[in-house]
């Protein structure tokens, strides 16, 4: 029996109820597989972890979550604390050291979701953002002086390294290449951003050399929202800095129908560390405790995690119950134009498996 051990970190808000659907439901698909075990271990880190410690997660969370095969992560995020002290102290705390440098952001429009495009639906639309997830304009660089004077300066300073950049693009590569298009566009700001991207271009042109068989085309990232919407067939797999992917994802999941449908996996390809897998949503503060969040993110995030854990026949087993449950008007949430409850959602996906 395949063991797989699993650190679940809740987070805040609609994390801790999508996350537990998401542990109920993969618990159930990993006990009709038979083939293997998940063992779930609970984190309670986050904003009211924050207010009784004073920290997002323990000095020594990282060495508690290493020995780990993968995170489940729900969001961070409370409505009484700094958005940078809650993504700071937990999300980005796991992301940066774990070198989880490759963030993956599949869209597809599921069959029985309406998509806000006029003319597009199932088929139209089925890409794959990778954002480069642990340098860009995310790097945390940057500083603030003089605070309160008139002459106060604060500068966010965005990093490019020519290793960060290769790697993310070789990445992006081999992930269109095994895509049935084999069709990449590398997105870039280079007429503005007159440093870090124009040597984001040029590594995207010679990494490109070592994929004769993977076509590919470069696209500002102001035009690519405009390309999104008007020609979403035009697009396959999509690079794009940390920031650019940041905004264009959330628009590609809304163009798919719902924040609450998308799923990322935050990966550390090389594996010597954890990759962790979460909905691309935050704590939805508008929502929180009302049991009506969309668990299905959650869900297609824990299928992207049993292909990172090698049970390729459970995450299609997975995919396919989700299918059947987006296409059943009866089991949309409100996100969806529909009245289910996230438990009704989750009972309806373990009777789909
Ligand atoms: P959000 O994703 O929390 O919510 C945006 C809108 O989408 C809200 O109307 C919400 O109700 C809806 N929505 C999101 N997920 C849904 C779901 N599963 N089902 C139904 N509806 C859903 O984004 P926001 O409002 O910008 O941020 C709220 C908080 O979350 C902030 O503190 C922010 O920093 C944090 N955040 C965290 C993460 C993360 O942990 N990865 C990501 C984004 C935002
Ligand atoms: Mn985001």
């Amino acid at each position: 029996m395949r063991k797989h051990r699993i650190a679940a970190i809740p987070g805040d808000g609609i994390g801790k109820e999508v996350v537990a659907a998401g542990v109920e439901a993969l618990s159930a698909l990993a006990a009709l597989d038979g083939g293997f075990t998940l063992e779930f271990e609970h984190f309670d880190w986050g904003s009211d972890y924050y207010k009784r410690t004073g920290t997002m997660m323990p000095a020594d969370g990282l060495e508690q979550l290493k020995p780990f095969d993968a995170i489940y992560f729900g969001s961070v995020g409370a409505p009484d604390l700094p958005d940078h002290i809650t993504l700071w102290g937990l999300r980005l705390a796991i992301c940066q050291p774990f070198d989880q440098y490759a963030n993956v952001r599949p869209t597809r429009i599921l069959n029985g979701i309406e998509s806000p495009l006029r003319n597009a639906g199932v088929g139209d639309l089925d890409w794959v953002i990778v954002r480069e997830n642990t340098e860009g304009e995310y790097a945390g660089q940057g500083g603030r002086s003089h605070r309160g004077h008139p002459e106060e300066v604060a500068t966010e300073v965005a990093i490019f390294t020519r290793a960060g950049v290769r790697r993310i693009m070789r990445f992006a590569f081999r992930t269109a290449q095994s895509r049935p298009r084999k069709f990449l566009t590398v997105v870039t700001k280079s007429n503005a951003q007159r440093n870090g991207l124009v040597m984001w271009d040029e590594i995207a042109a010679e990494v490109a050399l070592e994929f004769p068989d993977v076509t590919w085309d470069k696209m500002l990232v102001d035009a690519m929202t405009v390309r999104m919407t008007m020609k979403p067939r035009s697009l396959d797999t999509i690079v794009a800095t940390n920031l650019h992917a940041d905004i264009l994802s959330d628009l590609a999941a809304a163009l798919a129908g719902s924040m609450g449908i998308a799923p990322t996996a935050n990966l550390n390809p090389e594996r010597q560390f954890p990759s962790m897998f979460e909905p691309i949503h935050g704590s939805a503060f508008d929502i929180t405790g009302m049991g009506i969040a969309n668990p299905i993110g959650t869900f297609w995030s824990g299928q992207m995690m049993l292909e990172h854990l090698g049970e390729q026949a459970a995450a299609d087993r997975l995919m396919r119950a989700i299918e059947k449950v987006a296409a059943d008007k009866g089991l949309h949430t409100p996100d969806l134009g529909g009245s289910a409850r996230t438990a009704d959602v989750t009972a309806g996906l373990i009777a789909a498996l």
